[in-house]
């Protein structure tokens, strides 16, 4: 028989910290704890098996489902000594939703499961708190219906909000227990009215309505949209936690509280979290009352905006139990935790513990602090850093004069906690519909009271969020540290209002949707319009020299943990680049050797691309020969440049690509002003023009195609690569072009074009006297050349596979036009991911494994590497090596991100051969 739940609780659990599949994240982390000796409220989990099930099953349970959540309900009642649907001594409990990878806030929670009519009385009576019990009650029946019932939680919002007017109090804890004995009544009277029944007295069935619900849950909008920007599998389900409650509302003497075993915005060594007096832990989380610091030191200097303490010093005893738990569950995590606590009666109790997200900034500085405090190895810290998140350290920041200027001016609207580290700029939009639709324009700030799961695409689309309420664990900071947005939260100074369409600051104009305002996410400055920014501090020293490597400590973590990734990695990284200046980045950012040059981006500088008209438009070869002549110079010394660049690396040169109708005027204007510049006719231009027209140019006259029908092209490319080479070369440095072959798919057009590259290659040599080591290849994008790889590698001594041809024509989606209906066709999961962004490996994926294979069983020494975008993508990185492909070539700005991916790539492949 399956076992479909586990227990926790005593000191002992059935299950433990390696059992996220079964348990979830939430499950697996209680029943650790509980092993570990951290106190933890009994109670067990229901796997995630059951939400398969539930699912597969037309929304059913297993026939011995029952049974066993009824024996583990019976242990919880006997450790705690009180008895589910008692109304003497009730045991209530909270039904929390814990997948394997964490969703925050986006399932649902309900807290107080088991009160009801008669055993709210019994914990009025055990408490000796009457207001309490019946607060729990009002909590629960809002809670419950809004899940459970799909009553709207408005409603009760709405007779909450009316029952403080009534009775003269500002806050939900100065509501007096007969108010709260009417509000009660109320609440039950708006399920009857709209839910068309009672709200459910029987304690059984409360429990079984919300183990469906969190179930459900797996499937509401949020949590589907939360899984697809954090790529979760849909069919991963959630488990269901059922744990015995205790309360931080209790009184004084209770608290309930989040905190991260170091700063998860920085990374910084210090206990860090927030927590709220006698409260429940919905209050902190949802980010409705901003919370107060946990410790001393972080309590800002004048003291907190309310007067209140911090935890250490209100609960000086409960702080050193908690301060005791958190070490001792880093040190066995030997990670940053997250974790969440309730104080009931000063005793601590320990509700969650997990990995905690962090921004890129801090995984960088956690890792190597880790490897330092040698509670990691070097390579656990490579595999601790999500490689994506290292491109955050890259991103500007504001330029520290400007900003100066901006607050010296007055331009200081406010300030708030500084969740998420970064500079943005951008156009206030008070709503996330706004939001996305405005960012299609520009930059936009998503400027909220407070934000909820609801928000999260608008969120998605901002280039900042800035939240007036809540603190650093508020939904809006564990969300956009996720995302790496800048994120300011907690502008206490600040007053939105949505009606008005305004947020005002007491001595500034109001500012309204659609106007400037800069953030800065890692201090809490907020800024009236538009800021400029500088580079990031590893771009200032890496590229721009202007910092000292000592003077920045995230520079040097940076590099260190690059240079453990390059100790690590196989796979080659080089770089797409057309300049000098792209190589010198790619270089100084690790690439060794440039995968691809895309010659025709140097034809379009001004002075060139009249040449490159006269040439495509000339009436014979000889006129063609002409133009070529006087464009040969300028390639000449792009390359020579590039070769100086990266001394001693291998540079691809690809050549000429595009069709040749990229070149041309469009309009009549531009027609009639090149007309001029020729001394053509008008007519005879616009003629020749529409005759170079073509109807489906990706499909047409460029490639090699080009190469064969005007070798002199081709030749005068070759010319100039070898010009260039031999120059340098002549200067002693050491250069090794690759010279590329685009879109070949069949072998007579890579011998041709072969033979023309050898020839004119030679003549050059000769002419000058130097001799150059060289290499002649082709590019994999054509299905049918990957098929005959075989063939093509008697020819070819290297491939790079072009995997954005190559996509585009194994799906037969045109790169440009495929946005139309790719986001629906991942909306509708008949693409798990948009196959431009990330390697297809099914089908295109196909075809790279069997073109490298194909063609190293022609030529086994054949070098093969990839240089469509997916050379910058970690989980295509992680594909492509193992296909055994050589090297990956990406943007200047990736190639950090693929150092990493490169070497997370190499240990998932060591750990899969064993
Ligand atoms: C490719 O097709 O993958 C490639 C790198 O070439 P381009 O993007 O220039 O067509
Ligand atoms: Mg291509």
């Amino acid at each position: 028989m399956s076992k479909y739940v586990y227990y926790f609780g005593d000191g002992q659990a059935e299950g433990n910290a390696k059992m996220k599949d079964v348990l979830g994240g939430k499950g697996a982390g209680l029943a650790e704890m509980t092993n570990i000796g951290v106190p933890v409220p009994p109670g067990f989990t229901i796997s995630t098996a059951v939400c398969t099930y539930f699912y597969e099953h037309d929304k059913t349970y297993p026939p011995e489902l029952k049974q066993a959540v009824a024996e583990n309900l019976a242990r919880v009642e006997e450790s705690v000594g009180r008895k589910f649907g008692d109304p003497a001594k009730p045991l209530l409990v909270s039904v929390r939703s814990g997948a394997r990878a964490s969703m925050p806030g986006m399932m649902d929670t309900i807290l107080n499961l088991g009160l009801t009519d008669e055993t709210v009385l019994g914990l009025a009576t055990s408490s000796g708190d009457e207001r309490f019990a019946l607060d729990s009650y009002r909590r629960f029946i809002q809670m419950y219906s809004d899940v459970v019932l799909e009553v709207d939680r408005e409603h009760f919002e709405h007779e909450l909000v009316a029952l403080r007017e009534r009775t003269g109090v500002k806050t939900d804890a100065e509501i007096p227990a007969v108010g709260l004995r009417e509000l009660v009544a109320t609440y039950k009277s708006i399920v009857r009215a709209r839910a068309g029944h009672d709200f459910p007295q029987n304690v059984q069935d409360q429990l079984w309505g919300a183990v469906g619900a969190v179930f459900n849950s797996w499937n509401n909008q949020r949590a589907i949209t939360y899984r697809k920007l954090n790529s979760i599998p849909d069919d991963w389900g959630t488990a269901v936690n059922v744990q015995s409650m205790v309360f931080g509302n209790m009184g004084d003497d209770c608290a309930t509280g989040v905190a991260f075993t170091r700063n998860p915005s920085t990374g910084e060594r210090k206990f860090f979290g927030e927590y709220l007096p006698n409260a429940q832990g919905e209050d902190v989380v949802a980010g409705i009352r901003t919370p107060l610091p946990i410790s001393k030191v972080q309590v800002p200097a004048g003291g907190t905006a309310s007067g209140e303490q911090s935890l250490e010093e209100s609960m000086p005893d409960a702080y050193a139990q908690l301060v005791d738990v958190y070490k001792k569950l880093e040190a066995h995590y030997r990670d940053m935790q997250d974790i969440e606590f309730t104080i009931q009666s000063r005793k601590l109790y320990l509700l969650q513990t997990r990995t905690g997200k962090r921004t890129g900034f801090a995984a960088v500085k956690i890792a190597c602090d880790m490897v330092d405090e040698s509670l990691i190895t070097h390579t656990e810290a490579v595999e601790r850093v999500e490689a994506g998140q290292i491109t955050q350290l890259l991103a500007p920041v504001f330029d520290a004069k400007e900003k100066q200027k901006a607050l010296s001016g007055g331009r200081l609207l406010g300030r708030g906690l500084p969740a998420g580290p970064g500079a943005a700029t951008g156009q206030i939009a008070f709503n996330a519909d706004n939001a996305v639709r405005m960012a299609k324009d520009g930059p936009v700030i998503l400027v909220r009271i407070e934000t909820s799961p609801e928000d999260i695409s608008g969120m998605h689309s901002a280039a900042g969020i800035l939240t007036t309420r809540g603190g650093l664990t508020s939904h809006a900071a564990v969300v956009a540290r996720g995302m790496g947005r800048p994120c300011i939260v907690g502008a206490g100074s600040l007053r939105v209002d949505y009606q008005k369409g305004e947020v005002r600051s007491e001595g500034h104009e109001p500012l309204e949707e659609g106007d400037w305002v800069s953030i800065d996410g890692s201090t809490g400055e907020i800024i009236g319009g538009k800021l400029a920014t500088r580079p990031s501090e590893v771009v200032q020293v890496l590229l721009e020299g202007s910092m000292k490597p000592e003077e920045s400590e995230t520079f040097r973590n940076f590099d260190r943990l690059l240079q453990w990734a390059d100790g690590i990695r196989t796979l080659g990284i080089r770089t797409n680049a057309d300049t000098p200046n792209d190589a010198r980045v790619a270089r100084l950012f690790g690439a060794h050797g440039i995968g691809l040059c895309r010659t025709e981006h140097m034809f379009f500088a001004e002075e060139r691309v009249l040449k490159v008209r006269e040439m495509i438009l000339a009436r014979n070869e000889k006129g063609r020969r002409k133009a070529l002549d006087e464009l040969l110079p300028f390639q000449a010394s792009d390359f020579e440049g590039i070769f100086r660049e990266l001394a001693g690396m291998p540079v691809t040169v690809r050549l000429l690509d595009p069709p040749l109708h990229e070149f041309l005027p469009q309009t009549e204007a531009q027609i009639s002003s090149l007309a001029r510049d020729m001394n053509w006719g008008f007519v005879e231009l616009r003629s020749k023009v529409s005759q170079l027209h073509e109807t489906n140019p990706m499909l047409g006259h460029r490639g090699c195609r080009l190469g064969i029908t005007y070798p002199e092209i081709y030749e005068m490319q070759v010319r100039a690569i070898f010009q260039a080479a031999t120059a340098v070369k002549k200067d002693g440095i050491d250069v090794y072009p690759e010279v590329m072959i685009p879109l070949v798919g069949t072998t007579k057009e890579l011998q041709l074009t072969t033979d023309l590259v050898h020839r004119t290659a030679k003549e050059v040599m000769n002419e000058t006297g130097i001799e150059v080591d060289y290499l002649v290849g082709t590019m994999v994008e054509i299905p049918r050349a990957a098929l005959i790889a075989d063939k093509l590698a008697e020819t070819a001594q290297f491939f790079s596979f072009g995997t954005n041809d190559l996509t585009q024509m194994t799906f037969g989606y045109s790169r440009d036009d495929a946005g139309t209906f790719l986001p629906e066709y991942v909306d509708k999961k008949i693409l798990p991911k948009d196959p431009f962004e990330s390697i297809d490996q099914e089908g295109v994926g196909q075809l790279v494994r069997v073109g490298t294979d194909r063609g190293r069983s022609a030529n086994p020494n054949l070098k093969v590497g990839v240089c469509g975008e997916h050379g910058g993508d970690p989980d295509s990185i992680r594909f492509f090596r193992s296909c055994g492909l050589n090297y990956v070539s990406c943007s200047p700005y990736r190639v950090p991100v693929a150092r990493l991916a490169a070497a997370q790539a190499e240990l998932e492949q060591k750990a899969f051969e064993g």
